[in-house]
């Protein structure tokens, strides 16, 4: 039956990350108490540090890896704790591993014991470098196991064989929601990925490095799209994954000079080495989202990267700069 259930106190763990403090904030506004979670490995408080006043937010600092113990009733369980960026699995493999995987069983175990509805934050990447273009839920994808983005790819593709089993085998109540490149204010700048780098390189007039030719594509959906289609795939009952992501694609190259016509930046595109097992192509097949959720995005790229350079802007890195 869709719609929520009386229980509306929802854990969320990766709270102090980007997506995961958008969610803390979406949920609060909907009137649910929120149980924030994370290691702060890769996350930050300062994403949530607005809430810590809040009698709707609580927040243990706790690795998921570990036993994860929650008092009283939980009625939702989302799992976002997990680093997101290449140059964050290539640093931390083992922990990126443990945090889709144990992290995973120990979430759905939790679940289990409150009869809460589990979310997991599947990815793209479960497509890998994808031979099917425009993505399906129905495709199975193109990874290599032991590439450097395997220990990611591999730990969501475990992570949505274990939540299935737990649905089919358990009867718990399960959403799989596979993100595709989303940006926005709270990204970390130096978390490697294209947008905060080539957001810090126009802000510091350096070099603008596009990897490879620039010629791989990526669809980019603004952080508050995406976190509508998530609070949607929860309050409907559908168990199946579903692609939540904006199919505009543009080549990385595109990308990096809307930045610059954006930034009015002096910085010059310099090509370097394309990373190993680099996507050449991605883009989102939404028509389930749209069917079953009533989901499309919103923001275009050109309202939702204003809004993002505007937040780079006032990071304390370019105050002097800046103001
Ligand atoms: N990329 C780039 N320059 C950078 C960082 C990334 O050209 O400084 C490229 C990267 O090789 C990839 C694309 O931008 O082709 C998107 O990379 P990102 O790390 O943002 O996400 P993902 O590869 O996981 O989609």
């Amino acid at each position: 039956m869709e719609g929520f259930k009386k229980t509306k106190r929802i854990l969320i763990t990766g709270a102090a990350g980007f997506l995961g403090s958008h969610l803390c904030d979406r949920f609060i506004k909907e009137g649910f108490q929120v149980v924030g979670m994370d290691n702060l490995i890769t996350g930050s408080l300062s994403n949530i540090e607005h809430l810590f006043k809040l009698k709707e937010f609580e927040f243990y600092h706790h690795d998921v890896s570990k036993f994860v113990h929650v008092p009283g009733d939980l009625g939702y369980i989302l799992h976002f704790a997990s680093p997101a960026s290449p140059i964050d699995y290539l640093k931390i493999p083992i922990q990126t591993l443990k945090v889709g995987s144990l992290g995973t069983h120990n979430l759905l175990g939790l679940a289990k014991a409150k009869n809460a509805t589990m979310l997991i934050a599947s990815t793209s990447e479960v497509y890998g470098d994808p031979v099917v273009h425009p993505q399906k839920e129905t495709y199975w994808g193109n990874v290599n196991p032991i590439g450097p983005r395997g220990v990611y790819d591999e730990a969501k593709r475990f992570q949505e064989a274990m939540t299935m089993a737990y649905h089919t085998y358990h009867g718990l109540d399960t959403r799989i929601v596979r993100i595709f490149n989303t940006y926005g204010p709270r990204m970390r700048l130096n978390d490697g990925r294209a947008l905060p780098a080539f957001m810090g390189q126009a802000l510091k007039d350096i070099d603008i490095t596009v990897f490879g030719d620039g010629s791989q594509t990526r669809s980019f959906c603004y952080v508050d799209d995406l976190i509508e289609g998530i609070y949607r795939l929860l309050k409907s009952d559908y168990i199946y994954p579903v692609n939540v992501g904006n199919p505009q694609e543009i080549t990385i190259k595109q990308f990096a000079e809307e930045i610059v016509e954006l930034s009015g930046t002096k910085s010059k595109i310099v090509y370097k080495d394309l990373p190993k097992d680099d996507p050449k192509q991605r883009r989102p097949d939404i028509s389930l989202a749209k069917e079953v959720l009533g989901w499309e995005p919103k923001v275009s790229r050109q309202e939702g990267l204003k809004i993002t350079f505007d937040y780079f802007k006032t990071l304390p890195e370019f105050q002097e700069v800046h103001s």
